[in-house]
């Protein structure tokens, strides 16, 4: 049985790379089972949920909360969960 030299460092072909990833490339909200429903009714613009969401996926204008931007949110639950005012309620994933 013939053995076969093991190849050092030097020997060794160039290796690739991959671009690294950025979420502005990616939408990641397609990986969610579960959506966050917003109730634009009760909620108070308490920001609570911008804080804690982890996807920067509540969109806000001039200090209040317009929505959530769903090519980005993963329905994680954060958001309801720190919600205090339960404007926030998920959903099954359709
Ligand atoms: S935490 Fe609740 S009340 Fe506060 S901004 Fe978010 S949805 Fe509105
Ligand atoms: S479910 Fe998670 S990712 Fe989506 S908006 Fe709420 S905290 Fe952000």
């Amino acid at each position: 049985m013939k053995i076969k030299r093991k190849l050092g460092w030097k020997e060794l072909p160039s290796g690739d790379f991959l671009e690294a990833g950025s979420s502005l490339n990616f939408e990641t909200g397609d990986w969610r089972s579960k959506k966050p429903i917003w109730d634009e009714k009760k909620c108070k613009s308490c920001l609570f949920c911008w804080v804690y969401c982890p996807d920067s996926a509540i969109m806000v204008k001039d200090k209040k909360m317009i929505g959530i931007d769903y090519r980005y949110c993963k329905g994680c639950g954060i958001c309801a969960s720190e919600c205090p005012f339960k404007a926030i309620e998920m959903k099954k994933e359709k």
